[in-house]
């Protein structure tokens, strides 16, 4: 007699990828129930009031370069539901001197901005921004799998070794290019050079000069909303204040999908994991992690350089040397006087994120795993050298150690926000050495997290293709779910 349950499938964790995964399932007319330990859904995606009353700070991810570009959130139609700013300056590299590399959404404009250097750095991404879909697309995916365009995979591979390798300075005559290269690159938290870091930030580049850098009006909570309103319309529920600490303890379902990461699978189910498959996820390593600080400002922060003030995103710590022996003092264990800093100014863009005339400012460094250190000073320090009298439009200040973000969120072991790291090795094993690497070797269970390909980032790829496997072998159907706005539920 066919078993009937109560749900079809239990995701564990309402982050993006939680959320991607129950969406996918849920439009494939499944009964989807989703558990999530803190009391409101979002995971790295929320947005909160973290320092004065009426300035709206998005507690971890900001910035959303994958929002149009990400094959989950085409089909999702996310820019259909979710209000975005983008800014014509994607990211500003301020230099001393008042100098700025200036990424416009503009590739010819930023070349010409480039000077000597333009036409080399034109020559770099065009490739690359000609092919941005198709890039989103291969990177998408996980490494382990043919390329689908081979054309656009080597474009962007001899693009990532060139700029990964001891040669990366060889097309450059001056400095600003490459600071404004290695800025990106830097969102990794890798050493430098290094063909991963060099890879992510070709691809981050790459986004930034074809639809940009967009930013949700009312913060990263938008996206979250739109994927939420999406599973209740279609029948999914969501349980709150609930941590699951065992399998055991979910309700009997065909599909579990599990936005954890390995060290927490690991735990959830001593018993039922194969010794080789639990030894493989024992090896996942997890790389540095950052220290937070939210700012509420009085005024817009006084950049030297003009072009500064209307960028989205900013990318602080000088010239690629100066940015690779601070990486690399991390990487060590050490915390650089003069560290990188990545610096969002939303409100800017969106007036719904603080009182008319003043601003809220996101910014976070690096710092070695584990780390109690409360770097706000070094961020302040590091903002005043490119914006001489910021610390004076300083209302109030949120700062968070790593071990605070870590404690705020499992999913980020030691306060890794990439939930494992984005090392090249681990880009093919993420998490484990698999054409599938989503699916488990435990009956319907499914790891749909950022600890899985194609890796970190807000763009629901990891429980987007969960899903995909968990329908394909749990339920039998191939057929993609429509998740667009207006479309059925059911496969296509
Ligand atoms: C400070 C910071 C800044 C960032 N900036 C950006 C950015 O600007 N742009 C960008 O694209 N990305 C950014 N990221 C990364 C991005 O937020 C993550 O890669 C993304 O959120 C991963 O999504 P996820 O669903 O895999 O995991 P998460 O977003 O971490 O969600 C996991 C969810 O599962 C829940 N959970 C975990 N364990 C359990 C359990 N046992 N039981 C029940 N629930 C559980 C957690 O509470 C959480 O809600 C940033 C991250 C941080 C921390």
């Amino acid at each position: 007699m066919a078993r009937s349950y109560e749900v079809d499938a239990s995701v564990v964790g309402a982050g993006p990828n939680g959320l991607a995964a129950a969406v996918t399932l849920a439009r494939a007319g499944l009964r989807v129930r989703v558990f999530e330990r803190a009391a409101t859904p979002g995971g790295g995606a929320d947005t909160a009031e973290l320092t004065l009353p009426g300035f709206l700070h998005d507690v971890c991810s900001a910035v959303h370069p994958l929002a149009f570009e990400s094959r989950f959130f085409r089909e999702f139609g996310l820019a259909q539901r979710v209000r975005f700013a983008v800014p014509d300056i994607s990211f500003a590299h301020p230099l001393d001197g008042g100098a700025a590399g200036v990424a416009y959404r503009s590739l010819d404009r930023t070349a010409d901005s480039l000077g000597a250097d333009g036409a080399a750095y034109a020559r770099l991404m065009r490739p690359l921004v000609d092919r941005a879909t198709r890039v989103s697309d291969f990177t998408g995916d996980t490494l382990l799998r043919v390329p689908r365009d081979i054309p656009t995979a080597v474009a962007f591979g001899i693009a990532a070794l060139e700029q990964g390798g001891p040669l990366w300075n060889l097309r450059f005559r001056e400095e600003v290019a490459p600071a404004l290269l290695s800025g990106v690159a830097a969102h990794t938290i890798l050493p430098m050079p290094g063909l991963a870091g060099s890879g992510a930030g070709l691809a981050l580049t790459t986004y930034a000069h074809a639809k940009g850098w967009p930013i949700p009006i009312g913060g990263s909570r938008s996206i979250i909303q739109a994927m939420v309103d999406d599973l209740h319309a279609h029948g999914g529920e969501i349980v709150t204040d609930h941590e699951v600490t065992s399998l055991d303890e979910l309700p009997p379902s065909r599909a579990t999908l599990l936005d954890v990461t390995p060290r927490a699978l690991i735990g959830m189910a001593p018993e039922r994991m194969p010794s080789r498959y639990r030894r493989a996820l024992e090896r996942f390593r997890y790389g540095s992690a950052v220290a937070k600080v939210d700012f509420a400002l009085s005024e817009p922060v006084p950049w030297t350089n003009p072009d500064a003030r209307e960028a989205g995103t900013l990318h602080l710590g000088g010239t690629r040397a100066e940015i690779a022996v601070s990486e690399n003092a991390i990487a060590r264990g050490g915390l650089p006087d003069a560290p990188y800093v990545l610096v969002s100014q939303p409100s800017l863009f969106d007036d719904t994120r603080a009182p008319a005339g003043q601003h809220t400012l996101w910014a976070y460094t690096h710092v070695p795993a584990d780390s109690r250190a409360d770097r706000s000073e070094a961020v302040i320090d590091q903002i005043e050298r490119f914006a001489p009298g910021f610390r004076d439009t300083i209302l109030a200040t949120s700062s968070r150690t790593a071990v605070d973000v870590a404690r705020h969120n499992p999913n980020y072991v030691r306060g890794d926000i990439s939930s494992g790291s984005p090392d090249l090795t681990q880009l093919l094993r993420r998490p484990v050495l698999r054409p599938d690497p989503w699916r488990t070797p435990m009956a319907g269970v499914y790891l749909c997290g950022a600890s899985t390909a194609p890796g970190p980032g807000v763009h629901g790829l990891p429980g987007w293709h969960a899903a995909l496997s968990a329908l394909r072998h749990e339920f039998g159907t191939r057929a993609l779910p429509n998740l667009a706005p207006d479309g059925p539920s059911g496969p296509q």
